[in-house]
């Protein structure tokens, strides 16, 4: 599933080939993703160009001067850059046709992902409004962790994933993160430390830096003709290697469900 970073990388792989590029055509083959394709996204966006590609949260966005298009991934969304010419697979729904013949195409499989469309500031977006800050940005740090956090019975893992808290921290960059700042996974949000919030706000960044930094060398991938761009592989301390020995102390590493994710951490190096 795409997370932060693939989106964000995404969205710099993609930027450099439609940002400043006005909108010829937009082909929707198939409207039934996550919500409905807005049947006007057509007559909408013809002859609109795209000022500029951003991302908030998992959600990219294409600014027009009329409004902006709001685009997830879902659970296997891809984009790419082609030309007109190259032939329409099956999963591809939607092609952004643009007046120099770069198409952007959407391709998604299982169709969980999202693509609307706003005239209204995309801040003030239902799906957007609601949302706390990028863990990228300087507004994420351990203060804020701190005072949310305080009189929350929920674990501290859940905490992290909640997006209302801070966005983009998915199972494996929580995982990931907790081991880096040897917190257990089930300790209590409320229980813990400003000074181990600023330790786990600065591993949570840290993770995610280097997934994106990672993902920079499949930038190229984006203009690929065949296949997608490939969900990077990183080099997971935890996530996905219960049982194995921790890189740190040589323990196993132990699996355990929260809110139903799968959760690995080591017992002796996280408290
Ligand atoms: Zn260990």
């Amino acid at each position: 599933m795409p997370e932060l970073p693939e989106v964000e990388t995404t969205c710099r792989g993609i930027a450099p080939h439609i940002e400043g590029q006005m909108i010829k055509q937009v082909v929707i083959r198939q409207p039934k993703l996550r919500w409905p394709v807005p049947e006007t996204l057509n007559q909408i966006l013809t002859g609109l160009t795209i000022e500029s590609v951003s991302r908030r949260a998992k959600y990219l966005l294409f600014s027009t001067a009329s409004g902006t298009v709001l685009l997830h991934l879902g659970m296997s969304g891809s984009l790419r850059i082609m030309s007109t010419d190259q032939a329409v697979g099956k999963h591809d729904h939607i092609d952004f046709i643009f007046n120099d013949g770069t198409v952007l195409r959407f391709n998604d499989p299982r169709r969980f992902g999202a693509v609307l469309w706003t005239s209204e500031p995309a801040a003030e977006h239902p799906l957007l409004k609601n949302l706390g800050p990028e863990p990228l940005l300087a507004d994420f740090n351990g203060e804020l962790l701190y005072s949310l956090s305080r009189n929350r019975k929920t674990a501290v893992k859940s905490f992290i994933m909640n997006s209302h808290i801070v966005v983009g921290v998915g199972n494996i960059y929580a995982n990931e993160a907790l081991f880096m700042a040897a917190i257990h996974p089930t300790r209590q949000a409320g229980k813990l430390s400003l000074a181990r919030y600023r330790k786990l706000a600065e591993c949570i960044r840290v993770v995610l830096q280097q997934a994106i930094g990672q993902g920079g060398t499949t930038l190229r991938d984006f203009v690929n003709e065949a296949g997608k761009p490939g969900y990077f592989q990183q080099q997971l301390k935890v996530y996905g290697r219960a049982g194995l020995p921790c890189v740190s102390c040589s323990q196993p590493l132990t699996e355990i469900r929260i809110a139903n994710r799968s959760t690995v951490f080591c017992s002796n190096c996280q408290r």
